[in-house]
């Protein structure tokens, strides 16, 4: 591993880091020389494999099972990465689900489920962040949210009020943070080749992407090892970069 590399000596934690974005995520800050804690939550050998696969390549990386919906989970999760790392620099807020259906026929658990991971899980691991990023006199607080949450989808109400709501919370933290020398951004991906997107019926949703392909995660991540970088991204807070091929504009 590079030892000029940007994030040299700092800690990242990722949620959701065993799969699809956070998994790429976690690599390119691994490779931008950050130790990666991998958060997870119910596959542990993909967890592992993301760990082998930055200490293979020279870097340094653990993994720490826990529901980041969950307050005691989360508070367990920054105890303990305190303990192992002594610090924590970047926070990656990626953990992830939907549960779509048109709004008529929307479960009640199924609302309660995408708000409660997608949105109050961001604001648990922020609030628990806040403390050591806040001594620490700098940090930087990166929220995946989506497009879905800026221009809404029909059959995800859940899931774009969700992701409506990481991008208010996104600018009041920023504007909460700033004078401590943390920045909180978001970055909204539009259609990237993932687990999440593998059902979907790809050739509409083509059409409207004017690039004309899904992207990569590996895209979305090197957006947010940018926005984790010293001095490229230290006089960008509150702002919401989109990754989706031009779907929205304007
Ligand atoms: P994915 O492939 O389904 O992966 C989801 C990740 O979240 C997995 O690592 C999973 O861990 C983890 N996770 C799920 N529930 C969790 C919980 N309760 N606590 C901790 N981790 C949990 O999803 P993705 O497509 O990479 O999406 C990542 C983020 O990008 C999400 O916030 C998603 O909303 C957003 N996004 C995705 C797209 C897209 O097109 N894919 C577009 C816009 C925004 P386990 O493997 O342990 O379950």
């Amino acid at each position: 591993m590079n030892s000029t590399a940007p994030l040299t000596g700092q800690t990242a934690l990722v949620t959701g880091a065993s799969r699809g974005i956070g998994r790429s995520v976690a690599l390119a800050l691994a490779e931008a020389g950050a130790e990666v804690v991998v958060n997870y939550s119910s596959s542990p050998d993909a967890a592992e494999e993301v760990v082998n696969t930055i200490n293979t390549a020279g870097g340094k990386a653990y993994a720490i099972q826990a529901n980041v919906g969950e307050e005691t989970a989360v508070d367990e999760l920054f105890k303990t990465v305190l303990e192992r790392s002594g610090r924590l620099d970047v926070l990656v807020n990626n953990a992830g689900i939907t549960r779509d259906g048109l709004l008529m026929r929307l479960k009640t658990e199924d609302w309660q489920a995408v708000i409660n991971l997608n949105l109050t899980g961001v604001f648990l691991c922020t609030r628990a962040v806040a403390r050591t990023m806040l001594k620490q006199k700098s940090g930087r607080i990166i929220n995946i949210t989506s497009v879905v949450g800026l221009i809404g989808n029909a059959g995800q109400a859940n899931y774009a009020a969700a992701k409506a709501g990481v991008v208010g919370l996104t600018r009041s933290t920023a504007k909460e943070f700033a004078s401590r020398g943390i920045t909180v951004n978001a970055v909204a991906p539009g259609f990237i080749t993932t687990d999440m997107t593998k059902e979907l019926d790809s050739e509409p949703i083509l059409a409207a992407i004017p690039l004309g392909s899904f992207g990569t995660p590996e895209q979305v991540a090197g957006t947010v090892r940018f926005l984790a970088a010293d001095p490229a991204a230290a006089y960008i807070t509150g702002q919401v970069l989109q990754v989706d091929g031009g779907m929205v504009m304007g």
